[in-house]
């Protein structure tokens, strides 16, 4: 049975709401975008979302107490609970630098998650 899926495309500001109509996860029907972005958008959207995760880690030695983070790319969103939950275990040293590698390919995504700013070491 056929059922449709609204998606809003977030690729620009207009906001298109595209609908993408599915047997399942099989897509038949893409209709109400402006562009080709936005076809692209929604069948990722609708097959494997994904985003860019930010979080804080724990930093000793630092200027600060917390050190921003955030994956160098977008990663499943099936898979950001599971990096939550590695994130929390983190520890780092100062000093760091801003896109400092934090953890390599974070649970297996082929992403890594990096460093979001500068931490001076205190001294
Ligand atoms: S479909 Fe195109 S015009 Fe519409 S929001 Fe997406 S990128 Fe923008």
């Amino acid at each position: 049975m056929e059922e449709k899926t609204k998606i809003i495309c977030t690729s620009c500001p207009r906001g298109c709401i595209i609908t993408v109509t599915h047997v399942g996860k099989e897509i038949k029907e893409i209709n109400g975008y402006t562009c080709k972005r936005g076809v692209i958008y929604a069948k990722d959207e609708f097959i494997l979302p994904k985003r860019v995760l930010t979080s804080t880690v724990r930093i000793s030695c630092g200027e600060l107490p917390m050190l921003p983070v955030r994956t160098e790319s977008a990663i499943p969103k099936n898979k950001i609970i599971e990096c939550v939950k590695k994130i929390c275990e983190i520890d780092v040293k100062a000093p760091v630098k801003l896109g400092q590698v934090i953890c390599k390919n974070i649970c297996n995504t082929n992403v890594d998650l990096i460093a979001s700013r500068d931490i001076h070491k205190v001294v």
